[in-house]
């Protein structure tokens, strides 16, 4: 069933866990994350990121999140992940996105916020949720090479949130995107103050990684999406590696099969925790 962010959002709210946002850039990781989550039984979040065009193009994965979103036995939201410009954001409406979340974290202040406005207006009147980032978490999916995080400050995210009308937050408390090189250290507290402060359910960028204390401690003080991806992919990678090496494997079908189980199953790890089950 096809919901829109606020929607999916509330669910959040009332179960008191966060929802799991998986980015889906091809076929296989939307299969794997909707099978999970049917087999829970639970709400999710598929996302194509516009870093990932290289992977799949919007027009063609778009449709896809959309149907599976829309034929699946859960509420599921179809949302756009890090969009940098209006017109990919008109393109993933007129997809039938359901949830776009701006990504004006690398502009000043001023700029972002009046990005963000533009955004949320763009939307109104349309079946669909705003998220946006204030502070920063590099490196971006797929960058290298950034520098260290700019960690938000509660009442500039106050300001934010009043000014813009997003729906739900992405503050920068430590943790970054794609695989950690060390272990990540956390500002839970920080997440307690902007969500008791912004009265908004906050969004965790770099979900992958980790440790399933911080996750409960993190949901427990606000967190209700959690971005998820680098480590669903890296066990999909890994499942084709160990096909390969026991068995001549000549169909690319056996390896995107072997991939999408093994996704399948540590998105379904990461869920239970997301949701406490
Ligand atoms: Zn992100």
């Amino acid at each position: 069933m096809l919901v829109n962010l606020v929607e999916i959002l509330k669910l959040a709210e009332e179960r008191k866990c966060a929802i799991g946002a998986f980015n889906t850039p091809n076929l296989e990781c939307v299969n794997a994350v909707i099978a999970a989550a049917e087999k829970l039984n639970v709400p999710v979040i598929l996302m194509h990121a516009q870093i990932h065009e290289s992977a799949s193009g919007l027009e063609q994965i778009g449709p896809v999140l959309v149907q599976a979103a829309k034929t699946a036995k859960v509420p599921v939201c179809a949302h756009l992940d890090h969009c940098e410009d209006l017109d990919y954001i008109k393109r993933g409406l007129a997809l039938g996105f359901t949830g776009v979340m701006y990504d004006g974290s690398t502009l000043p202040f001023e700029e972002n916020l009046e990005n963000t406005k533009k955004v949320v207006s763009l939307v109104k009147g349309e079946n669909c949720g705003v998220e946006a980032e204030l502070g920063a978490m590099p490196p971006r999916e797929g960058g290298e090479n950034a520098p260290g995080p700019v960690y938000t400050e509660p009442d500039e995210a106050v300001l934010f949130c009043r000014e813009t009308g997003i729906d739900a937050l992405a503050p920068s408390f430590g943790t970054a995107h794609g695989i950690y090189k060390s272990k990540p250290v956390l500002d839970l507290e920080r997440v307690r103050i902007i969500a008791e402060k912004t009265k908004l359910p906050l969004v965790m960028h770099g979900g992958s990684g980790v440790s399933p204390e911080d996750y409960r401690v993190g949901i427990s003080n606000g967190l209700r999406k959690i971005n998820y991806y680098s480590y669903m992919s890296k066990a999909g990678t890994k499942a084709v590696k160990e096909l390969l090496e026991k068995q001549d494997v000549t169909y690319f079908h056996d390896l995107a099969l072997a991939a999408e189980k093994a996704m399948e199953a540590n998105a379904e790890s990461a869920m239970r925790i997301f949701y406490g089950l």
